[in-house]
């Protein structure tokens, strides 16, 4: 059992405790499931800004920006491939992840291309009202590693964009085969194991450690752009599949319940999307040809796909 990061101490309560008021979102809902605070709607994402950071299309940064590096095995594609534009009519699901009967101002440390306009939906927020709680003009890039003030928090959401894309044919699940873990950590690993665009999963989901939340959906750069993953090579699953991965070693323990929830409700909601049958969810040892034991041998496989195939 992991405790709660320091900051969010003060929004966690016990498991189960999830039935709290909803605030209202200047959005249309498709649907409330009946835990109290799972939501889709089909808010739109915000249109891309070149100048400015708080849209789910941030600049690149330097790093990436930086010349190309040779291209280890299963890296992706070449630098210089594009991201599809955002449209408005993007789809955003957001479930309730930690609850809290209050607002609270809580610091939030910045992930891989990380937005403000994340950061609003994550916490319910305005952007402006983020801005302003940090000094900073409306606008302004934010970093990795960056800590930031969020005032009146309500609580915090996984919030997925799902965007439009015929090429996710399936989805891999990986771990990490690490006790603890976050998306800039990892990042930087796979930076340093030369993989281009660094993280090499579309999504992490976080176990509680390293001031991530436990069942935190941290959504992967790659996502963000729509870009091949790096994480799969076999099967050539780097160009069709998306790669979650969760935090942690399963050949030596379980993942979290609240793992376990995220990884359910992300996905449903990819599978729901993309059109992805549950039968083309698939560990990673299970690709043909990849030679791993990834997600572990203790990973629980038959409550995930009895999760899947409920109605
Ligand atoms: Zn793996």
């Amino acid at each position: 059992m992991k405790n709660p990061p320091a900051v969010f101490s003060s929004l966690w309560k016990p498991s189960g405790i999830r039935a709290v008021s909803l605030p209202i979102l200047v959005v249309i809902t498709v649907f409330i499931a009946a835990q109290g605070c799972t939501r889709r709607s089909v808010a739109p994402v915000p249109a891309p800004s070149p100048s400015s950071s708080s849209t789910p299309y941030e600049k690149p940064s330097a790093r990436t920006a930086s010349p190309p590096r040779p291209t280890p095995p299963g890296t992706g594609p070449a630098p210089g491939s594009t991201a599809p534009k955002p449209a408005r009519t993007d789809v955003v699901a957001e479930k309730c992840l930690i609850a809290s009967n209050g607002h609270q101002t809580v610091t939030h440390e910045v992930g891989p291309l990380e937005t403000v306009w994340r950061l609003s939906r994550v916490y319910d927020v305005s952007e402006e009202a983020i801005y302003a709680a940090n000094n900073l003009r409306s606008g302004t890039p934010i970093h990795v590693g960056q800590k930031l003030i969020i005032p009146n928090a309500s609580g915090m959401r996984n919030v997925i964009a799902l965007y439009p894309s015929t090429r996710w044919k399936y989805i891999v699940v990986h771990h990490t085969a690490t006790d603890i873990g976050k998306a800039a950590l990892i990042d930087r690993s796979h930076q340093d194991r030369g993989f281009w665009y660094g993280l090499g999963y579309h999504f992490l989901i976080d176990n509680g450690t390293l001031g991530k939340g436990d069942g935190q959906i941290e959504v992967a750069p790659r996502w963000v752009r729509q870009q091949s993953g790096a994480h799969c090579k076999a099967g050539g699953m780097n160009e069709r599949a998306i790669g979650v991965a969760l935090v942690g070693n399963f050949n030596e323990e379980l993942p979290t319940s609240a793992q376990m929830d995220s990884l359910t409700y992300l996905l449903r909601t990819l599978c729901s999307h993309y059109g992805i049958s549950p039968q083309c969810v698939v560990g990673h040892r299970d690709v043909d040809g990849a030679a791993t034991d990834c997600p572990g041998k203790r990973f629980p496989w038959a409550s995930t796909r009895r999760c899947l195939v409920s109605p």
